[in-house]
């Protein structure tokens, strides 16, 4: 079973994490990989606050039963979220890691401990800081911006509605040196998230430039068009010049033409693209179905067609185009839609002796643009 058919959040759906064909069982072990990460670097933090804190009862400014309580409010904060994590219960939510629920309870926290000890509420504002970095890094936009009013919206009714004082503890050397370790703690947290962030935005780009010459790559070794199923520009282009080697060296006739369909972008316009797709489709199969098991199709580029036909004369092969461009002309194309008539013009040449397959396609291609001169639905010969 795939993780895009389990019960749980369905990551075909919009989860960033997801990876395509990924078992249930291994994408929920990388998730909880991922949330005890977060969870160590969460309590990482919390652990910083409380040696700060720590380092404010040394200074006198805050009893130590203070530093005590909020280690034991933390940890139960941070034991919950495991617990919950550990159990698999968060796998039910779009957002496995509950960045939503544990920023709630950890802004709560510090708005709880500014009103118990305000003399120390340095430490939690400068908390503050950190939390808005990481839902900048984590949160999509709006949500962030919400996020933050509510955050700001605590903190401010928080000060005048309890009238606590606003103070930086400074009255002895200890507290100022831990009021400074609190602002050296906030920045280097701060700098932490926004390295941490910037290193994974440069991962992601990396592999999207990977992904995208992987993605060419796999498109240069396939052979076939996915539209039409003629063969692509690469392979037709190789078998003409592998054709053309051969002919040159066992003197026999080879011809190729250059098919159009005629005033295609009125039909794209007219009908829709989707319509358009259906006729070079449908263009494409008529043809295979009256061309030789030797000739060869592919298409050009657009809705332009080269056809490689090997061991046949200038006249067989202006026969030949002029049948295919009967049958395309008498289709019955409204059948896709009232009113489509779809016509094709072509131009063909003939190797000459010592000719490359350059100078082949170029002659086609004058051939192809004299007979969309002379009014289209026609065959011209170079
Ligand atoms: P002409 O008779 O002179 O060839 O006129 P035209 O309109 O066929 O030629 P033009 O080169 O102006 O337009 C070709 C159109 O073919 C424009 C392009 O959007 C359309 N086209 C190319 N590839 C595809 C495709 O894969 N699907 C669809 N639906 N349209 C395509
Ligand atoms: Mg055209
Ligand atoms: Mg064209």
């Amino acid at each position: 079973m795939t993780a895009a058919a389990g019960s749980f959040y369905d990551p075909a759906n919009g989860d960033f994490e997801a990876v395509d064909g990924e078992s249930l069982p291994l994408m929920r072990a990388r998730r909880l990989r991922r949330r005890r990460q977060t969870m160590i670097l969460a309590s990482a933090s919390h652990v910083i606050n409380i040696a700060l804190l720590g380092a404010f009862a040394v200074a006198g400014t805050i009893s130590s039963t203070l530093v005590a309580v909020f280690a034991l409010c933390a940890a139960c904060k941070v034991a919950t979220f495991v617990a919950i994590s550990e159990s698999g219960l968060s796998d039910r939510w779009k957002d496995h890691f509950l960045a939503g629920p544990y920023t709630a309870a950890t802004c709560a926290l510090m708005l709880a401990f500014i009103y118990a000890a305000p003399a120390v509420a340095v430490i939690f504002l400068c908390a503050f800081f950190i939390i808005a970095n990481v839902i900048a890094f984590r949160a999509e936009p709006r949500r962030g911006a919400i996020a933050c009013a509510i955050m700001i919206g605590s903190v401010v009714t928080l000060y005048l509605t309890a009238d606590l004082p606003i103070s930086l503890p400074s009255s002895s050397p200890l507290e100022r040196f831990a009021t400074l370790l609190t602002f050296a703690a906030t920045l280097a947290r701060i700098m932490f998230i926004n390295i941490f962030a910037s290193q994974l935005r440069d991962n992601l780009y990396r592999r999207s430039a990977e992904l995208e010459s992987a993605y060419k790559r796999i498109e240069e070794l396939a052979e076939v068009d996915e539209l039409t199923g003629a063969l692509n520009r690469r392979s037709i282009m190789r078998l003409l010049d592998d054709e053309v080697v051969r002919c040159q060296q066992s003197d026999v006739a080879c011809s190729v033409a250059l098919i159009d369909l005629d005033l295609f972008k009125q039909i794209n316009d007219k009908f829709g693209h989707l319509i358009g797709d259906e006729v070079l489709r449908t263009f494409a199969i008529s043809i295979f179905a009256n061309i030789r098991g030797i000739d060869k199709f592919g298409r050009y580029g657009g809705e332009e067609f080269l056809l490689v036909l090997p061991d046949t004369s200038h006249d067989s092969a202006t026969r030949m185009l002029d049948r295919l461009r009967t049958i395309i002309e008498t289709l019955d194309w409204s059948a896709f839609s009232e009113g489509l008539t779809v016509t094709i013009s072509a131009g063909v040449a003939t190797l000459r002796q010592s000719e490359t397959s350059e100078s082949l396609l170029a002659r086609a291609d004058i051939a192809l643009y004299a007979a969309k001169e002379h009014g289209r639905n026609r065959i011209a010969a170079a």
